[in-house]
């Protein structure tokens, strides 16, 4: 039988960039070549699997107490030691045979099998196929899975689910989930940053492992709510009842990795009506929640812009007073174990946050989304100010972003009605293209995209000089040159690439010189904390060379 403990199904890549597949208790061998990442062709795979291994040691090495975290960070157990702890587990990861499998209902066996494509998830409903809309991925691509590629596609799958049609049920966050997971230079040290102590040594029964016993179903929308199962449940829950038919047909290879296996998953069977995830009342150890009323609601949801640094505060700094809380792991990364790694003087090379998910549009995958965002560990005194400074360079971002889009439009569509003494214009523009009207999110997300890299390097240096006003302000000056600049930039490459009968370059002109302005008023001036008499100065300036 295939055991997802002791099958060397997971491909790998070590620091010397040698590829192998190993089984899930070899993590941690050849530290002088360490493991460095998760290696499957498919970036959701990687994602998703890596969460898998988080749970599996969470739940495995259980329980430790937070003061043991560093000694496990830098000595790593054996591989031997490790899968003397995974044997209690064993029976809880099969993948096949007459009995429990991993993550699959023996009770929709008899359903009519599908091909297996569409366990992957961009791969279309029903619903879509009849209407022949399978834009995405064409049905019948991936007919045949290694049972490596099965395994982290039954993973996926589970951990991700988006509503499926009637009865059938979204993962415990919703579908798509954005997931945080902090990354280091070893896969090892990875899955320690990513665990959280526990008190109770977790056991082998169905409150964890949901199929191992008959499935709670939900044809009566039954809900289930975190008191009903066992701590971390949350890595292991299982929306939707999928059993996989094997075939024994060795000739044929992956259509996913292109590997060979001696047996392969060419069907599934599946019924609706899984058990049925309450929403809003679950914390994921990984992924960051929305907070109203000082209640933590629903998970956040990957979508194109939730990766824009915009959130990177949402994200990773804890204590904030904006409606989003970072994943529990960050928090207690940030709150306690960046100080042990600092004190104890550990060199960990680059310690990051991967943040990625599925775009989900009900029951279809828009786009897997995945980005690499900076983690800083700051002093608490510090903090507070850090997050306010954070906050407004994010505020000017957003303002200079819209004070774009207005300018692109006044220049393409305005008309002048009036320009008073000072300067100041009045606009008209036609139905539709007024200043409210949704923006271009291309043009928007080139805004965020450009100055990416900068903003990174600006909150970089802010952390070192937080609080000390004479270096804070040509820092944020610089800041708002950057996002000066990338504006007129955009606007340029945007406007002159229109055809010119059809603007007017007075227009253009007046557009331009007001974004400029636009863009160092004070009100950006108070959100970057500069004070006011530095613009004050220059604007007298600019008006002398008028
Ligand atoms: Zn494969």
């Amino acid at each position: 039988m295939y055991n997802l403990l002791n099958e060397p199904w997971l491909p790998v890549r070590r620091r010397s960039g040698e590829r192998q597949r190993i089984a899930s208790w070899q993590i941690t061998d050849k530290p002088e070549d360490a493991i460095v990442a998760l290696d499957f062709p498919r970036p959701d795979f990687n994602g998703s699997v890596m969460q898998f291994l988080i749970g599996l040691y969470q739940v495995t090495l259980a329980p430790w107490p937070e003061s043991d975290w560093l000694e496990r960070f830098t000595t790593p157990p054996t591989p031997q030691r490790i899968r003397e702890a995974f044997q209690a587990f064993e029976k809880a990861f099969l993948l096949d045979g007459e009995g429990y499998r991993f993550m699959q209902d023996l009770s929709a066996a008899d359903a009519e099998p599908k091909s297996i494509s569409a366990i992957l998830i961009e791969a279309p409903g029903q619903q879509s196929i009849r209407e022949n809309k399978d834009f995405f991925v064409k049905d019948g691509f991936a007919n045949t899975l290694c049972r490596s590629c099965a395994s982290a596609a039954l993973y996926t799958m589970q951990s991700n689910a988006p509503a499926g049609g009637k009865g059938f049920r979204t993962s415990l966050r919703g579908g798509g989930p954005l997931s945080t997971v902090l990354y280091a230079d070893s896969l090892w040290h990875s899955i320690v940053l990513n665990t959280l102590p526990g008190n109770v040594a977790a056991t082998v029964n169905a409150r964890l492992f949901p199929w191992l016993t008959p499935m709670p179903t939900s044809e009566k929308q039954e809900v289930i709510i975190p008191t009903d199962v066992a701590p971390m449940h949350e890595y292991w829950g299982m929306p939707r009842r999928i059993f996989f038919h094997f075939s024994d047909q060795a000739s044929l290879t992956c259509d996913v990795c292109g590997g060979s296996d001696t047996t392969l998953v060419t069907k599934y069977s599946e019924r609706n009506y899984g058990p049925n995830y309450q929403s809003g009342v679950w914390k994921h150890p990984l992924t960051p929640v929305y907070v109203k009323d000082d209640m933590p609601r629903s998970p956040v949801h990957a979508s194109a812009h939730c990766l824009h640094y915009r959130h990177w505060p949402s994200y990773v700094l804890p204590g904030g007073s904006g409606g989003t809380v970072p994943a529990p792991v960050v928090e207690l990364f940030l709150s306690m174990r960046n100080r042990d790694l600092r004190d104890e003087n550990i060199d960990t090379g680059d310690i990051g946050l991967n943040t990625f998910g599925y775009d989900m549009d009900k029951m279809k995958a828009r786009c897997w989304y995945e980005g690499r965002m900076p983690v800083f560990n700051l002093p608490a005194e510090e903090l507070e100010v850090y997050r306010r400074r954070v906050e407004g360079m994010i505020e000017a971002a957003t303002l200079i972003g819209g004070n774009t889009v207005k300018a692109v439009r006044r220049a393409q569509f305005g008309r002048v009605e009036s320009i008073s003494k000072n300067g100041a214009i009045k606009w008209t523009l036609p139905k539709g293209n007024s200043d409210d009207a949704a923006l271009p999110q291309s043009l928007t997300d080139a805004f965020w995209q450009y100055t990416e890299s900068q903003f990174y390097r600006h909150i970089h240096q802010l952390r070192d000089i937080v609080g000390d006003t004479d270096k804070e302000i040509p820092l944020m000056r610089s800041w708002n040159d950057v996002l000066s600049r990338q504006a007129e930039t955009l606007f340029d490459a945007i406007v002159d690439s229109e055809d010119y009968s059809r603007t007017n370059p007075r227009n253009v002109v007046l557009a331009r010189k007001e974004l400029y302005g636009m863009n160092r008023s004070k009100k950006i001036f108070e959100l970057l904390n500069i004070p006011l008499e530095i613009h004050a100065f220059e604007t007298q300036l600019i008006t002398e060379e008028r």
